[in-house]
């Protein structure tokens, strides 16, 4: 993920408040274990001196390790029983980390680590507006109420109703086995049955498991590109390197369609889409385009990647934000 140098900082600064503060509830551990048992106090400058005196002995040739080792191992089998006498688990007055892969340091060796990817995407997408719009739009305020429930859909045979409760269950079924098994989805259907709404409850469950989610509009997309590709200014509140577009958990292209498509839009997405088939790194897409218009729309190279890696799922209903407005319940 390519962070700008003050987006970077930001990221480390969140580290040494974690540190800071796990230094924090470590030395409340140690205050409290001692007050319960000052015995402990002695011994654990015991094992300090004794490590001490261990490291210059053998450091001088005077020593082998072996018989310190054996001292020190009696040490802090003497410590954990006390702990125990008081009810604490033995790795009690160890340092506390809340990343044990990074030890809170945000990288292993050279590598960032994964812990470091997700404050990047908290940090890039903490003033954008996916986090305020998935307070009010998640699966615990999605309503079916909205979809008819007599009326059959021709062709399909289901009313919109029974269509969106199989719809509901696909993309519960996406989030359930998100890690274990590799899939996309492609929503289609009119304006307002739905689909933004559907994808960002599907966005929350995944950014509240730890996830990293970019949820970008088809135009927001193509800007992206453009910007990486002809080095433009991003001043967008969501701004990282557009490798990041190719390598998040998830991907949201929301309203495909809406975009002024041209060769370069069309290679773009081409791209887009078959890197992170490549990568397994799942999309989902939505558009008011029906499957035969994308078919129409985009090359046929683009339409066979979607209709092979996707699972088309097709919304129908009345118009959503209408009813809302107007009232009225189908
Ligand atoms: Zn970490």
């Amino acid at each position: 993920m390519g962070l700008t140098n003050s987006q970077h900082d930001a990221v480390m600064r969140i580290y040494d408040a974690i540190r800071t503060k796990n230094q924090h509830l470590q030395n409340e551990r140690y205050s409290e274990v001692t007050a319960a048992c000052p015995e402990i106090a002695d011994l654990e400058n015991e094992i300090i001196s004794s490590s001490m005196e261990a490291a210059t002995a053998i450091i001088g040739g005077l020593s082998s390790s072996t018989e310190y080792k054996a001292h020190l191992q009696e040490l802090n089998r003497r410590k954990e029983n006390l702990l125990a006498s008081i009810g604490k688990p033995k790795d009690y007055l160890e340092p506390v980390y809340s990343c044990t892969e990074c030890h809170d340091t945000g990288y292993i060796g050279q590598q960032k680590c994964s812990c470091f990817t997700k404050k990047a995407i908290d940090l890039v997408y903490r003033d954008s507006n996916l986090k305020n719009i998935i307070a009010s739009e998640n699966f615990d305020t999605f309503s079916f109420e909205w979809y008819d429930k007599k009326t059959p859909i021709p062709g399909l045979g289901l009313t919109p109703y029974n269509n969106m409760q199989n719809i509901v269950s696909i993309c519960h079924t996406f989030i359930d086995n998100f890690d274990a098994q590799y899939d996309n989805l492609l929503l289609f259907g009119d304006t307002g049955v739905g689909k933004t709404f559907l994808t960002n409850c599907i966005a929350k469950e995944l950014l509240d498991t730890s996830h990293s989610v970019i949820y970008l509009t088809a135009i927001e997309l193509f800007q992206k590109f453009e910007q990486q590709d002809f080095n433009k200014p991003d001043t967008s509140a969501a701004s990282f390197d557009s490798n990041y577009i190719l390598d998040c958990d998830l991907l949201i292209i929301d309203d495909l369609g809406t975009e002024f498509g041209n060769s370069y839009t069309h290679s773009k997405l081409f791209y887009c889409i078959n890197e992170r088939i490549l990568r397994r790194r799942s999309v989902i897409i939505s558009t008011n385009l029906s499957l035969s218009e994308i078919r129409n729309t985009y090359s046929e190279r683009i339409f066979s990647r979607l209709t092979s890696a996707y699972k088309m799922l097709k919304l129908v209903g009345a118009d959503i934000r209408l009813m809302k407005k107007t009232g009225q319940k189908p």
